[in-house]
């Protein structure tokens, strides 16, 4: 078999690979799948189009709307102002919880915001979950918060740092509450969003498509790493040598091919069972993007509508649970948890005893949210920092272990691009 040189290895053809490739001359990329776009890939059925659970464009940067706006055809773009909801006790509560109490009902109303006053702040917080007290007060940590993000997170929030959410968490203070009684504010990070009505995945394409095919492998994966003579083996058993190499796949994956088992064993993570359903006819919910719901007696934590983005006529939803780790999502999970989600969206009004199941498909997201603990937190920057020594940089939403988004993977992989080109490449994007 023919070996390789390349000045950028590239290991995973997701959205932080493809956008590396996009700032480099020289580089091979190897994807472990037949397809490139990693969990931004859509799926279609019939008419319905789906994501790899819903997968919605939030720019910050004109640069990447630039390219988002000018590349997919004008009238296959998407604008909407989001309209999400938490079903809380059979009623629609506008997101984020902690700035709508005043949509509950009176007493727990009073709950919430008679804990929010006497609640006792810190100069300092020993964990996301302490964090949520000291900020919220009990009854609106208890109701919606902790059993919301223990769903989703699938773990002790105690064990959490204080930060994990970065700016995704919508922090509001006292101030900003009582504000948001009299003129409703939505100030989230995602108050509206792009989407192209081909899905999530047809952005890969415009990603991609000015890269050269003869650099970019898919159905290969890298199997093993000699750090020290700087040689990659792929699944085909081609070799590698390398001068830069960039990694993307989830970290957890990455650093047991490179001997750092020790670490690798201490990171934590959830896993996101994904189905995406669509049915015979619409649902009475015809406004919302998507649900939040904190029941646990309910088996998922998150679900949306493609059909109410879209603007189609037959209800097209994805739903999200969330598992731990070592958790096993087998086929027969997979069943039960299908034939416990259509009960529970007839119990929540979603879908009636008439709307059939026309078509489903089942993903396992995994990892799907990295754990951020203060002690992982401080083991990953020194090994970044280690690594960055043999010019081995690990990027993207799994590679760097953190929560972001497809536009900050992208960032992410320009800025690093930047830097290895002037000889400045840092330790963590
Ligand atoms: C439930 C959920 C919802 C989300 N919703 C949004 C949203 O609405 N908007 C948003 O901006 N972001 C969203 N995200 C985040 C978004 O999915 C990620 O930020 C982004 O897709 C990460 O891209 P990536 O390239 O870093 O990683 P990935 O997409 O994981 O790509 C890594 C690639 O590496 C490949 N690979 C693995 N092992 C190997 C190997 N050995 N050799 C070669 N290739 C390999 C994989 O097949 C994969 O293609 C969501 C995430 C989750 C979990």
């Amino acid at each position: 078999m023919s070996c390789l040189k390349a000045e950028h290895l590239i290991i995973g053809g997701g959205i932080s690979g493809l956008a590396f490739a996009r700032y480099s001359d020289d580089f091979q990329l190897f994807e472990k799948e037949d397809e490139l776009g990693g969990y931004c890939r859509t799926i279609r059925k019939g008419p319905f189009i789906w994501d790899y659970a819903g997968h919605f464009f939030h720019f910050k940067t004109e640069e990447f709307k630039r390219l988002f706006v000018d590349e997919v055809p004008k009238d296959d773009i998407i604008y909407r102002d989001k309209c999400t909801k938490i079903l809380y006790k059979g009623a629609k509560i506008d997101y984020p919880f902690q700035t709508n109490i005043h949509q509950l009902p009176k007493d727990e109303f009073i709950d919430c915001l008679y804990d929010l006053f006497t609640k006792t702040e810190k100069e300092s917080y020993d964990s996301f979950l302490d964090m949520l007290y000291g900020k919220f007060g009990k009854s609106i940590v208890e109701k919606f918060l902790k059993p919301y993000n223990e769903k989703l997170y699938a773990t002790d929030l105690s064990t959490l740092d204080v930060d994990a959410m970065g700016r995704f968490f919508p922090y509001a203070d006292k101030e900003a509450i009582i504000r948001n009684m009299k003129e409703s504010k939505n100030s989230s990070y995602n108050n509206s969003f792009l989407y192209p009505k081909a899905g999530a995945g047809s952005f890969i394409d415009i990603l991609s498509a000015e890269l050269d095919k003869n650099r970019v492998h898919t159905g290969e994966s890298v199997v093993s790493i000699d750090c020290k003579n700087r040689l990659a083996v792929t699944s085909k058993g081609r070799e590698i040598e390398y001068r830069h190499l960039i990694n993307t796949i989830p970290l957890n994956v990455f650093l047991p091919m490179i001997g750092e088992n020790s670490l690798c064993e201490k990171l934590s993570y959830n896993k996101v069972l994904v189905f995406n359903l669509g049915f015979s006819k619409k649902s009475s919910f015809t406004d919302e993007h998507w649900l939040y719901i904190p029941d646990k007696a309910c088996n998922f934590y998150r679900a949306g509508f493609y059909d109410n983005i879209l603007g189609q006529d037959k209800l097209s939803m994805y739903i999200e649970i969330g598992y731990g780790k070592n958790d096993v999502i087998d086929d027969k999970e997979t069943e039960k948890q299908l034939a416990l989600t259509l009960d529970n969206l007839k119990k929540l009004g979603i879908i009636d005893g008439n709307n059939r199941l026309e078509a489903y498909a089942s993903i396992v997201m995994d990892p799907a949210y990295v754990h951020i603990t203060k002690d992982t937190d401080a083991l990953i920057k020194a090994f970044f920092a280690r690594a960055a020594e043999e010019e081995i940089y690990s990027i993207g939403r799994y590679g760097a272990w953190t929560y972001c988004s497809m536009e900050d993977c992208m960032i992410a992989a320009k800025k690093l691009a930047e830097a290895i080109k002037t000889g400045a490449a840092m330790i963590k994007s």
